[in-house]
């Protein structure tokens, strides 16, 4: 059988998950062989990273998800130790490193106020391949139709390391068009049991955009290319997206841009 990513025949060992185990996911998976062992491996190491050091894994331990190795979620975003309750009750986390700046209008008498954490911990490329990874997958695997339309050489040059150039991606629930789910029926239903939604909307030629969404948190990315049209489209119409990696702030129109800076403050 052939590896989707790099069309190379083979034999595979392992299965994929198209939605990563750590998230709660075991049926979502491609056959034996869709994914070669050495993209497998590959991918490993991103999702990792992903799952465990960015806002995912706050996420993670507020649903108390169970890892793929039956522990609570665990991981660090920047000075902050984040964990799921150990008896994996939901709602329950133990954050270690707190200080001021994560503690914004906290009554101590109440004990309620809101807790700021950071997004990203240099995983910002990490998470972004996962999402492009998860969206590939699950193109092949529930909407072959879309699959076959368009070759995905930019994606899949990225995520074999031939491309090391960065995809933006944003954070955000916000939908320009209405998106539909990728998985159908029973897979759509099963995932959305595990907080997962995996939506696209498709919007010309060169805008494929892939949403996931898990719990609470949401991000949206392009398949197709590095394009960063659809992006100030939405920046315009939703204030609370969020453009990532950064650096690419500096290359959108500055109308778009002072949008960002105002959310920044
Ligand atoms: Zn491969």
């Amino acid at each position: 059988m052939k590896c989707i990513f790099c069309d190379e025949e083979n034999e595979a060992n392992s299965i994929e998950h198209i939605v990563p185990e750590s998230f709660g996911n075991k049926k979502y998976v491609m056959k034996k062989g869709e994914v070669c062992d050495i993209c497998n491996g590959r991918f490993s190491k991103f999702e990792d990273k992903a799952l465990t050091e960015s806002i995912f894994v706050m996420e993670r331990a507020r649903l108390a998800i169970i890892t793929k190795k039956g522990k609570n979620a665990k991981g660090k975003v920047r000075k902050l130790t984040i964990e799921g309750d150990e008896n994996f009750r939901k709602k329950y986390i133990n954050v270690n490193g707190l200080n001021k700046e994560n503690m914004v209008e906290f009554n101590p008498a109440t004990k309620i106020g809101y807790l700021v954490v950071p997004s990203f911990d240099k995983s910002e490329v990490a998470t972004s391949k996962l999402l492009l990874k998860i969206g590939l997958e699950s193109f092949y695997h529930s909407q072959k139709t879309l699959f076959k339309k368009y070759d995905f050489k930019d994606l899949k040059d990225f995520l074999t390391v031939k491309d090391n150039n960065p995809y933006p991606f944003l954070t955000t629930d916000f939908e320009i068009q209405k998106f539909c789910s990728v998985p159908r029926f029973n897979d759509k239903y099963e995932l959305k049991q595990k907080h997962c939604e995996l939506k696209f909307v498709e919007i010309d030629e060169n805008t494929l955009l892939f949403k996931f969404k898990f719990g609470a948190i949401a991000m949206t990315i392009n398949l197709l290319n590095r394009n960063l049209t659809w992006i100030e489209e939405n920046l315009n119409l939703d204030k609370k997206s969020m453009l990532y990696p950064e650096h690419f702030r500096n290359k959108i129109s500055k109308s778009v841009s002072d949008i960002l800076t105002r959310h920044i403050v």
